[in-house]
């Protein structure tokens, strides 16, 4: 590649201007405590934000404008665990009321039908769903590679791009199959060898280490019981010697602590830790069982955790010991799971659920709009160590940014109190606008990338041939 031909044509370009006026300003400052600016505006140029002012210079002659009068301007929010392929089978009706391994027993019969087209086609529900909720980027952990498919990592790839959406999209994976003693069926494990090629091909053809990359590809082994010990040391030490992030569930009942003390003789923190799965370039999603050890070794090692609450709630796996965590500083993001066990993707209405959750059992004292704010924007930065260009709206940041229409029934009263409290405590609308990489793919309510309608109908058919 000719370096100097890309320079020159980068520096021919036009920078484009983007202006968004008049908004309530809901940001970090320094300390990372909330700040709020009232009658504010952002300047963008191009995918990232050049100042917060509250007079626009004379000098900045914006391409396009987005009046947020009566509205809150946040840092967009960031999704750090997700199943992108499962709105498919959401409330299927087997598994409405199972517990997790049952769920994906019941799961996994009807996973083996998934192809390319019903993955990008499902994951694309799941994203755009996310973006009305205010959302910019998202994780996504695909796992389900059936023998005679021809899904591929490039199925959720492509699918995030015709949406414009920012994700670190996880090459996932399943080795033990139930003749090894894992849960899956045999038929949707993969050989290690296979896998192990194709994280290799995924990570060469698309991982993009710059800074503001719109895709990054992250490692994500699914679960202890359904991995080879030998498969975790191999993908973590890959992840290591490719720079690339190292994603997996962890925790998330009691029956996979069982599992685990019976199969392993550890439990699951303890088994993961001596596969060199903790560190900075490490999360784990859930962690509902956890002892106070096991969140020492969380905040010790700067291992993050993905906290997943409605999905918790769904399955009755339990209440994450997160106010734990956090007090021990540890890094928490948070997460809205599956499709498949959350049911939804609405990322603003998530920050309400773990407000909700560690209230119940920590008191309502425990866990402030701040602090739901925190997981949703700077804990999950963090957690994808990106917290110097993801997660604020502050110079030099990427310009991802959700507005939402302060003026509505959901927020009548509430806003005029407290805009931030409004937010986390009151029942969520779609975001107004979603600014992903200084482009509105949301405008006034609507995605402005695709032609969502069409997606919906082309789904409930899908599903209605194929998945139930
Ligand atoms: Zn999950």
């Amino acid at each position: 590649m000719n370096a100097g031909v890309i320079l020159a044509v980068a520096h021919n370009q036009p920078v484009m201007k983007l202006l968004i006026t008049n908004g309530t300003i809901i940001r970090w400052n320094a300390q990372h405590r909330v700040e709020q600016l009232e009658q504010h505006h952002v300047l963008i140029e191009d995918n990232r934000i050049r100042d917060i002012v509250a007079a626009v210079p004379t000098n900045f002659e914006p391409d396009e404008t987005i009046d947020a009068s009566g509205c809150a301007v946040i840092p967009g929010l960031i999704n750090t665990h997700h199943h992108l392929y499962q709105s498919l089978t959401r409330c299927l009706k087997p598994v409405q009321n199972a517990k997790l391994f049952d769920w994906l027993l019941g799961l996994y019969e009807v996973w083996r039908r998934v192809d390319f087209e019903a993955v990008k086609l499902g994951s694309q529900i799941s994203m755009a769903e996310m973006l009305l909720s205010g959302c910019t980027t998202t994780n996504d952990m695909f796992y389900v590679y059936p023998r005679e498919s021809d899904v591929k990592a490039e199925a959720v790839i492509e699918g995030a791009a015709e949406l414009g959406m920012r994700i670190h999209a996880g090459r996932g994976s399943m080795s033990l199959g139930r003749s090894k003693g894992g849960l899956p069926p045999d038929d949707v494990v993969q050989d290690e060898k296979v896998i192990v090629k194709d994280c290799e091909r995924v990570i060469e053809k698309f991982h993009d280490a710059k800074s503001y990359a719109m895709t990054r590809v992250d490692l994500m082994p699914c679960s202890p019981f359904s991995i080879t010990f030998d498969l975790l040391k191999e993908t973590r030490a890959l992840g290591k010697s490719r720079h690339v992030l190292c994603h997996t569930h962890v925790a998330e009942t009691e029956d996979e602590n069982k599992f685990c003390i019976e199969k392993f003789g550890k439990r699951p923190v303890d088994y993961l830790a001596s596969a060199d799965w903790a560190g900075p370039d490490v999360s784990w999603a859930h962690c509902v069982c956890l002892n106070s050890e096991e969140i020492k070794l969380l905040a010790d090692t700067k291992t993050a955790v993905a906290h997943c609450p409605s999905s918790n709630m769904i399955l009755g796996s339990g209440i994450p010991p997160v106010c734990e965590m956090l007090k021990a500083n540890a890094t928490v993001g948070l997460g809205v799971d599956g499709s498949s066990s959350n049911n939804g993707a609405h990322v603003l209405a998530e920050a309400r659920q773990a407000l909700l959750l560690q209230r119940v059992k920590n008191g309502a004292d425990s866990f402030t709009a701040e602090d739901a704010l925190r997981i949703a924007t700077l804990g999950g930065a963090r957690l994808l160590n990106r917290e110097r260009e993801l997660g604020n709206i502050a110079p030099g940041f990427a310009a991802d940014i959700a507005i939402y229409d302060l003026n509505t029934v959901e927020f009548a009263g509430a806003a005029a109190q407290d805009p931030l409290g409004a937010l986390m405590l009151c029942h969520s609308p779609r975001a107004k606008f979603v600014i992903v990489n200084g482009k509105a793919v949301v405008k006034y309510g609507q995605l402005a990338t695709v032609y969502l309608q069409g997606l919906v109908t082309k789904m409930n058919d899908l599903v209605k041939r194929r998945f139930r």
